[in-house]
């Protein structure tokens, strides 16, 4: 908003011009010329001077179960190379007044990379400004009101986290979601999730586990090597008390590695008695393609031993929940349409 307010008096409007401009984008104006409160002068020179949105829909995808996902480029940077992917997860029922859920992305690729994920398998490109996260919202606004967000998409959140805090602190003020409306996903950083938790963050959090043996979590999640497990829970600890709201860990069940009863055992005997739940994630295949830097060798595990795994987990008493992602029926998981369109370009 300082940023926009200088530039507007540069262009010898008022500072509530600014503010004007501002509230129309967010409600909905794609032009300057629609925002007629503004003088025709001061439209003019905005539209020749300032981009009202840098980033443009390159590819949509829509599910049958109304989800969409979108691929969105940004002015003057790379086609293929250079996009991140949005998606729209409208509400079971659809005319149920809560919205949908817009998953968004905070990174150009991801430099975590964890083996069973697409984002990461051809390493970081850059960092999304705060700019093209909000612009990830007023997108996802085009296809339909929003209720909840999730930070799920592309990247890893806490990498960028100075312009992933800018973009939701502008969505909780002025987008009107909540604070419980909003979740974060992250492989975990002790410290930062500690001193992130005493800035009363605009967000819930969750936390990717993958595992509860330590060797195994410096595999699955390459970046975290080194870290202990119970080092991570402990943060969690401190974010619960410093927040009073609970952490959500993420499993995703990767068929005959991760989904063994002594996972199960362990999983529930490391978060006994936490304020915290588990979210199980049965993973969705990538396809290979040739030209994929890597092409990762695991399995969706059957439903039934997704069901037998939580069993497990709640026995040992944590409460435990599955995601059964939806409208995902190409290109599913996450990070795959993009890594799709790159690799194509480079066959170009
Ligand atoms: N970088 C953040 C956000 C990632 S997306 C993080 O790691 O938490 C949210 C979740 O989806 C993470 O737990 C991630 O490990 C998981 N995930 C990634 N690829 C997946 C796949 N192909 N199938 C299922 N879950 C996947």
């Amino acid at each position: 908003m300082d940023e926009l307010t200088e530039r507007v008096t540069e262009l010898d409007g008022k500072p509530f011009h600014a503010r004007v401009a501002r509230e129309a984008l967010l409600k909905g104006a794609r032009t300057y010329e629609e925002m007629t409160s503004l003088p025709a002068d001061l439209r003019a020179a905005l539209t020749s001077e300032i981009p009202l949105l840098s980033s443009e829909v390159r590819h949509s995808t829509r599910a049958s179960d109304g989800a969409t996902k979108l691929l969105l480029g940004f002015a003057e940077r790379d086609e293929g190379s250079d996009e991140v992917e949005t998606v729209h997860i409208p509400p079971h029922n659809p005319k149920s007044p809560k919205g949908a859920t817009l998953c968004v992305s905070t990174q150009v690729g991801c430099p975590v990379a964890c083996p069973f994920c697409a984002s990461g398998l051809a390493g970081l490109i850059r960092n999304l400004e705060a700019h093209e996260i909000i612009e990830q919202f007023l997108r996802g606004i085009e296809l339909g009101p929003i209720g909840r967000a999730v930070v799920m998409g592309i990247g890893e959140p806490l990498l960028n986290y100075t312009n992933v805090r800018a973009a939701l602190d502008v969505v909780n003020a002025e987008l009107g979601l909540g604070a419980r409306k909003v979740t974060l996903s992250t492989v975990g950083f002790p410290d930062r999730v500690r001193e992130i938790a005493t800035t009363k963050p605009p967000f819930q959090l969750a936390v990717s586990l993958h595992t509860p043996f330590d060797a195994e979590r410096g595999v699955l999640v390459p970046a975290m090597r080194g870290v202990p497990i119970d080092d991570i829970l402990a943060a969690g600890d401190d974010w619960y008390r410093a927040t009073h709201r609970e952490v959500t860990y993420e499993y995703v069940l990767l068929g005959g590695h991760n989904d063994s009863p002594e996972h199960a055992r362990e999983l529930g005997r490391r978060l006994r008695g936490r304020r915290a739940t588990v979210n199980l994630i049965p993973w969705n295949p990538l396809t290979p393609m040739e030209g994929d830097p890597e092409v990762p060798r695991y399995r969706r595990p059957a439903p039934d031993d997704v069901a037998g795994f939580q069993a497990d987990v709640q026995d040992a008493g944590t409460v435990t929940t599955i995601r059964w992602s939806r409208g995902l029926e190409s290109d599913a998981a996450c990070g795959q349409l993009r890594l799709r369109r790159a690799a194509s370009k480079r066959a170009d």
